[in-house]
């Protein structure tokens, strides 16, 4: 099956999923979003009002200033795979509960190894703990980790940066790092590849 059809695949049974009590309040579940070949993938939390509402990630008053911080950055949401830990939204926006998590993570899991980004960008804490348990998000934020030849950043959920704006010069900056990580891991990955085979006679002229 191709990628394409396997994240379809994904999408359909996250949508029937009855895998934790999320499902008994949900109206949609939020798969999550963008091209099986996105370089990036951003992890947020779970779902909120709008979200359940579409059926979409970030499609409410977080997901307007997420897509103003990749315009910074020349990418739009197409450029990007967007997805949260728990794909149901919880009831009153509270957090997700770790068996909730824990009952969500396959999905999640199936998804990065799908994608196979250079970078997973967590945003707030509760998407950044599976990387940096016990991590405070204020004391971490910005500075990536490699997990294999993957860069995991951390940083904060631009719903916080929207309630408390002393964040927001914070999260601004480590969104305009992420070029410069992914310039990073590329050439890297151009210095290890064996040497291109000679090229082909043209045989056409
Ligand atoms: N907050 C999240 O964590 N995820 C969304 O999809 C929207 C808001
Ligand atoms: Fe299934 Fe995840 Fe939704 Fe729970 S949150 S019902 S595990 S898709």
């Amino acid at each position: 099956m191709s990628s394409t059809d396997e994240m379809l695949q994904l999408e359909t049974e996250v949508r029937a999923c009855q895998n934790c009590a999320l499902a008994d309040t949900r109206k949609n579940a939020v798969p999550g979003e963008g091209p099986v070949n996105a370089k990036i993938m951003l992890i947020g939390e779970g779902p909120g009002f709008h979200e359940n509402e579409q059926g979409r990630p970030f499609v409410g008053a977080a997901g307007k200033f997420l897509e103003e911080l990749l315009s910074a950055i020349e990418l739009g949401r197409d450029d990007v795979y967007i997805t949260n830990v728990v794909k149901c939204r919880p009831p009153g926006n509270r957090d997700p509960e770790p068996d909730e998590i824990e009952a969500c993570q396959k999905y999640l899991d199936r998804q990065i190894q799908l994608i196979n980004p250079r970078v997973i960008v967590t945003l707030g804490r509760i998407s950044m703990a599976r990387w940096f348990p016990g991590a405070k998000i204020s004391a971490i934020h910005g500075q990536p980790r490699r997990v294999g030849t993957r860069m995991v950043v951390p940083m904060f959920h631009p719903a916080a940066a929207l309630h408390h704006p002393k964040y927001r010069p914070q999260i601004v900056e480590d969104f305009n790092k992420l070029p410069g990580f992914i310039e990073k891991l590329e050439s890297e990955a151009d210095n290890s590849a064996p040497a291109e085979p000679p090229m082909e006679q043209m045989s056409l002229f």
